[in-house]
């Protein structure tokens, strides 16, 4: 598989090696971003919350903001990003 995003945004191919956890695009290292899924839970009525859910989760960049907390590792990735 190759990375979706070289393709798409550099034009380039490389070889994936990830895969994106929400929408199975496949990621190189550069472009794959590590963190956790997280799932709201209600506990009781009107005191919505959230669980991170166990293991590792790997994102693209545009399903990611949606999808994880912030790790040290993710803000590196975004500020490469931006
Ligand atoms: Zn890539
Ligand atoms: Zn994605």
């Amino acid at each position: 598989m190759r990375c979706y995003d070289c393709e798409m945004k550099h034009n380039r191919t490389m070889e994936a090696s990830a895969t994106c956890s929400v929408c199975s695009a496949g990621l190189c290292g550069e472009h794959a971003i590590e963190g956790y899924a997280e799932e709201k839970a209600q506990w009781s009525l009107g005191n919505p919350a959230v669980v991170r859910l166990n293991g590792r989760r790997i994102f693209c960049e545009t399903c990611a903001p949606d999808y994880l907390e912030l790790t040290p590792t993710t803000r590196r990735a975004a500020s490469l990003a931006g």
